[in-house]
């Protein structure tokens, strides 16, 4: 199952320059979306992890089906605002600007083996701040996975030097 091929690649999306890989092909593609999903959660059958968290919006959709399998509960990272609960908040640096991201505060317990989904890895800013966030509600962030992996960003390394173990299944050269 080659999964690059199911991926579409949107040339200077939402900007010019941007080489925007998008997932939506791969997730209407039963074959490629239910092999992306067994190939992140195949490592990590016996680990022990009891919460999957993923990013708003397409982490989530990944996540879900993660956090099934797995047998685990499922707290979503999301846009500031939305989260009707206490939250921890955290900023974090875009390409341009600045983002937030929130999280439940008694969305887990302490220590629980969490891992972390996200469609795609590019400076890992927005990966960084998850790690930050599920960190401060007491997780032991055992995994980071992803679809899409862009190395030359540099992202994953940040998060292996965080001290979080990253799955990628598939990587596009440049940005
Ligand atoms: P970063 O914080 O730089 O690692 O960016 C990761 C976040 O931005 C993820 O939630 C991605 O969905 C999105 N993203 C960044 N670059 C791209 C890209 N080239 N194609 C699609 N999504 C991207």
């Amino acid at each position: 199952m080659n999964l690059i091929q199911a991926i579409r690649t949107i040339p200077d999306y939402p900007k010019k320059g941007i080489m925007f890989r998008d997932i939506t092909t791969l997730l209407g593609d039963a074959e490629a979306f239910r092999h992306a999903v067994d190939a992140l959660v195949d490592p990590f059958r016996n680990e022990g992890i009891t919460k999957v968290a993923g990013i708003e919006a397409r982490g989530f959709i990944l996540g879900g089906a993660i956090a099934y399998h797995l047998k685990a509960g499922f707290v979503p990272l999301r846009k500031r605002g939305k989260l009707p609960g206490e939250t921890y908040a955290v900023e974090y640096a875009l390409e341009y600007g600045v983002d937030s991201m929130e999280m439940h505060r008694d969305a887990l317990i302490e220590g629980e083996r969490t891992m972390l989904i996200d469609d795609l890895i590019a400076t890992g800013g927005t990966a960084m701040a998850a790690v930050d966030l599920l960190r401060r509600a007491g997780a032991e962030v055992v995994a980071a996975g992803f679809v899409i992996d862009l190395p030359e960003l540099g992202g994953a390394q940040k998060v292996i030097d965080a001290g979080v173990p990253v799955s990628s299944l598939v990587t596009f050269a440049g940005h």
